[in-house]
């Protein structure tokens, strides 16, 4: 890019690039545009053919589409708006410095392989012709790179990278939202695009209706779904975490992969709540709590030292692991209709609501890969189209974790039974109960096998196996034994 003429700049823009920032409380980006003491331009841009960027999935565009509209919103009570632009972002912006004169673009940092390296080319460029460009960390309580062992190596297991991100510091404090935002409207550009014609709310048909009764995309709905959890289900989280008939969990995940609430703003808040006694819940709940923002800090810290954490086993031996074509197992599943009520339960969540409680997403994971022996990429894949928080760092992750082949995995012979976890976790049938209705008459002792349960009870229940659900589409001990078979010679032919 040839160097840009130098304007007088008293009155051009910070060109201020929302990505996964969508916020206005605690936002470097935009605090530092500010202090530039120059109007601000908001801007959002739709790349949806850069070659390097995975694209979202569905459940993903709903939510962004309404969080662009929630940003946009919140901007408008500063009379500013969200500018959002569909094109090209190296062209984008090159349009928008030449017409309104900016020579500052600010951003907050993105972490995945394809944002990171479309971020490095951009600023190389801009800055090559003269432009400021400064990026910030919004999304993280501590920089990927910035943990490290004392011999300056990445951490592969999570509880020392967490006792060493711990002694580091404590996150930042929570930086309050400005009081106002000086703003100028630009030109109109070629690239100008509106919400709507973006296509990210589904149509024919539009499934989102059970996704906008579960969640407030937003910031307003981040800091309402922060406060009802801090007032009523953190007291209790060490324990209820687990059971996914209960609503014991903070739900922020969606909001923080879009960055409409910080993590450091979610920690202080926590803290907070428990110091002065609000929540009612123990240190061990704020712990547990605090270790699982650190399991999503571990992943980003494994995704920078390994960028094709999505689509590479992160230990190479699980690459001679046979994985089975297994079509019809893969769209069972997908559907909720492996017979295996608690898996079923989970994927119908996912598919109602997109999102999946985690104890049921490593039940159901599990199940793909262990039981159905199918590629944990395709599961991977799936939950990356159907659910609000998938995450690059997070999803590939904990995909690998259920897998074995992950780091600080769970070990290959750890294969989750689905009806002792649901007789364990779901054991007065809540969850199924909500989720898998037809089973809703059995006893609970039948809730989990229902193949077991005798014909007179099916019939008072109305169910009818094979007909209104599914017979279990494998054998739990012959999956079981199949899934260590295949472990065991895999650990033999790496240790050849
Ligand atoms: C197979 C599989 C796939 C997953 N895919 C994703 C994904 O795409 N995006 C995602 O955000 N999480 C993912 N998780 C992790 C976890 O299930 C969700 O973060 C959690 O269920 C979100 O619910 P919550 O906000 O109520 O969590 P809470 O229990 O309230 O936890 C608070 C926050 O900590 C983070 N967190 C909690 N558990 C984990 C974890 N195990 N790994 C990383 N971060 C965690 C989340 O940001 C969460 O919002 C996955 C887990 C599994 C087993």
């Amino acid at each position: 890019m040839p160097p840009l003429p130098n304007p007088d700049i008293s009155t051009h823009p910070v060109i201020l690039w929302f990505r996964q920032d969508l916020r206005l409380t605690d936002n470097p980006a935009l605090l530092e545009a500010l202090a530039q003491g120059r109007p601000v331009l908001p801007i959002f841009i739709h790349d949806d053919e850069a070659p390097q960027i995975r694209q979202i999935g569905g459940a993903s565009r709903w939510w962004l589409g309404q969080s662009l509209r929630a940003l946009d919103d919140a901007l408008a009570k500063f009379k500013a708006r969200l500018h959002i632009y569909r094109g090209p972002a190296q062209d984008v912006l090159a349009t928008l410095c030449d017409t309104t004169g900016a020579r500052q673009l600010f951003w907050n940092r993105r972490h995945d392989a394809g944002g990171k390296a479309q971020d490095t080319a951009i600023k190389a460029n801009f800055q090559a012709a003269g432009v400021d460009v400064r990026s910030f960390n919004a999304s993280l309580l501590y920089e990927p790179w910035e943990v490290r062992s004392l011999a300056g190596e990445p951490y592969k297991v999570f509880t020392p990278f967490w006792r060493s991100a711990r002694a580091l510091r404590e996150p930042a404090p929570a930086r309050p939202a400005p009081d106002a935002i000086p703003y100028l409207p630009p030109p109109h550009l070629p690239f100008a695009a509106t919400l709507e014609s973006l296509n990210l709310h589904p149509t024919q048909p539009d499934w989102s209706g059970g996704l906008a009764v579960r969640f407030q995309p937003g910031e307003a709905g981040a800091k309402a779904r922060l406060a009802q959890f801090l007032e009523k289900h953190l007291q209790n989280y060490a324990t209820g975490r687990d059971f996914p008939g209960l609503d014991a969990t903070s739900r922020l995940s969606p909001h923080l992969h879009f960055g409409e609430i910080s993590p450091q703003l979610v920690w202080q808040a926590a803290q907070d709540a428990v110091a002065s006694g609000r929540s009612g819940a123990t240190p061990k709940d704020l712990e547990k709590f605090l270790a699982e923002m650190g399991w999503r800090e571990f992943s980003y810290h494994l995704q920078h030292y390994y960028p094709d954490l999505a689509t590479r086993n992160f230990q190479a031996r699980f690459d001679g692991f046979r994985f089975v074509e297994n079509a019809a197992g893969l769209r069972a599943w997908q559907r909720g209709l492996t017979g295996y009520p608690i898996v079923d339960a989970g994927m119908r969540e996912l598919w109602q609501t997109g999102y999946m409680h985690n104890r049921v997403r490593m039940i159901a994971a599990s199940f793909l890969i262990k039981h159905l022996m199918v590629d944990w990429r395709m599961g991977e894949a799936w939950f990356w189209d159907t659910l609000c928080d998938a995450d690059s760092a997070s999803n590939a992750a904990s995909w690998q974790w259920v897998a074995g082949s992950g780091a600080d995995a769970a070990p290959y012979f750890r294969i989750f039974n689905p009806i002792l976890q649901g007789e364990k976790f779901d054991a007065d049938g809540a969850y199924i109960a909500r989720y898998v209705p037809e089973l809703a008459g059995l006893p609970a002792r039948f809730l989990h096998q229902p193949w077991l349960a005798p014909a007179s009870i099916l019939a008072s229940a109305g169910v009818r196996l094979g007909e209104n659900y599914p017979r279990p589409i494998v054998d739990h001990d012959h999956a079981r034994q199949r899934a260590l078979a295949a472990f065991q010679a895999l650990n033999a032919a790496s240790a050849e």
